[in-house]
């Protein structure tokens, strides 16, 4: 492990930082105490801040004192926010605001781009360029990446490429991975709502029950991936509500049925679309229903361009070694508002393994806390990868 200087001299510092940020979680664009967090910490080691981007979004400006191309600048983005989980860590540090938690690592995220932050203000004699520290806002579910750079992130802040990174418990502390190419899938949700006609249950016949019409829609989703795709692409169609009914004795007029979509190309997003809307308009018709469906595309796959992950790879292996950087890791369904960024500029995101053993608890679990051990990697992987970024432009 070959971390820099100026970090490991402030990893205590960086893990009280963290285990304060995970003390007090906020979620999608009501980050406003961890955002001031952010910029006071930014405008304490010199930085010019820029706040309101994205509503709790914080943009840090670091320009290098070692002269280099005028334009050169990159981007490294971490996101803010935290979870509606009822924390169950049971450790001195867990969440201070019920129901709210830091269960995807974002309090590590944070503290990472700070600490990078605070040691390449303190190298900035050698840095040659502009570095812009992006916190944004709003990673779960709402797309603080997409309303960052809808209100002009890059327009206001011009780069060459943005990079990204998220904490990975389920690879071991001291290795990470990136691979050029799509890493995380695209994120669709679907509401699907039949209408049928209610009835005393015991005279069915009286109604139009939408419950065989909920049970076949349910079973038959599940045709499209195992049918319809080609079987070397990958998606995933989850349901994962079924809202009808209320009692023994009643058909209901209607039932609801929610859940998500997740594919790596936009070709088989609208292939599951399409099928979707296919099935469930068959199944109505089978049984003299109506129904609706409303789909709707949340993020598109984060996708790595080849020359920035060749960069990122090189950082990586400059802080955690050769052997310890995976170059062809598994894709994983799972999504990221990064690739917002990455549809305008590009740039690579990286997973940093931070497992402490095979009981390590997942990301989005009750028992999750960021592994204070990644943070010093984290940091050095950030200021070796803007450093050499802005050397070779
Ligand atoms: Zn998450
Ligand atoms: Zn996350």
């Amino acid at each position: 492990m070959d971390l820099v200087p100026e970090v490991s001299a402030q990893l205590e510092e960086l893990s009280a930082w963290r285990r304060h940020l995970h003390a007090h979680p906020e979620t999608a664009f009501e980050e406003a105490a961890t955002s001031a967090f952010v910029a006071e910490k930014l405008a304490g080691f010199g930085l010019e801040v820029h706040r309101g981007l994205g509503k709790t979004g914080v943009v840090g400006v670091l320009r290098g004192s070692a002269g280099g191309h005028e334009a050169a600048a990159v981007g490294l983005r971490a996101d803010l926010d935290a979870l509606h989980i009822h924390e169950r860590t049971g450790v001195a540090h867990a969440s201070r605001t019920h129901g709210k938690m830091h269960a995807c690592g974002h309090d590590g995220h944070i503290t990472m781009l700070l600490g990078a932050a605070g040691a390449l203000a303190r190298r900035r004699e050698r840095l040659r360029g502009t570095v812009y520290f992006i916190f944004q806002p709003a990673e779960e579910n709402e797309g603080g990446g997409r309303v960052m750079v809808e209100e002009g992130l890059f327009e206001r802040f011009p780069m060459s490429a943005v990079y990204g990174m998220h904490n990975w418990p389920r690879m071991p502390l001291g290795k990470m991975a990136m691979r050029a190419g799509p890493l995380m899938a695209g994120y669709d949700v679907f509401e699907i709502v039949g209408k049928g006609k209610g009835a005393h249950a015991a005279m069915a016949y009286e109604g139009k029950d939408p419950m065989p019409f909920a049970a076949h829609v349910i079973n038959a989703l599940q045709t499209i991936v195992s049918r319809n795709l080609h079987p070397l692409d990958a998606g995933v169609v989850s349901v994962t509500q079924v809202h009808g009914g209320d009692t023994w004795n009643v058909i209901p007029e209607d039932v609801v049925l929610r859940g998500t979509v997740r594919a790596f190309k936009r070709d088989i997003q609208d292939l599951i679309e399409a099928r979707m809307r296919g099935i469930v308009h068959g199944a109505a018709a089978m049984f003299d229903m109506t129904a609706t469906v409303h789909y709707e595309r949340r993020y598109p796959a984060t996708v790595n361009a080849p020359e920035p992950t060749q960069r990122a790879a090189k950082a990586a292996r400059a802080v955690v070694g050769d052997q310890n950087v995976d170059l062809n890791p598994t894709p994983n369904m799972g999504s990221e508002d990064f690739a917002f960024m990455l549809q305008k500029k590009p740039g690579c995101y990286v997973w940093l393994g931070t497992g402490k053993g095979a009981d390590t608890a997942g990301l989005h679990n009750p028992h999750y806390d960021f592994n204070d051990d990644a943070l010093g990697i984290g940091a050095s992987y950030w200021v070796t990868l803007a450093e050499q970024e802005l050397a070779a432009a």
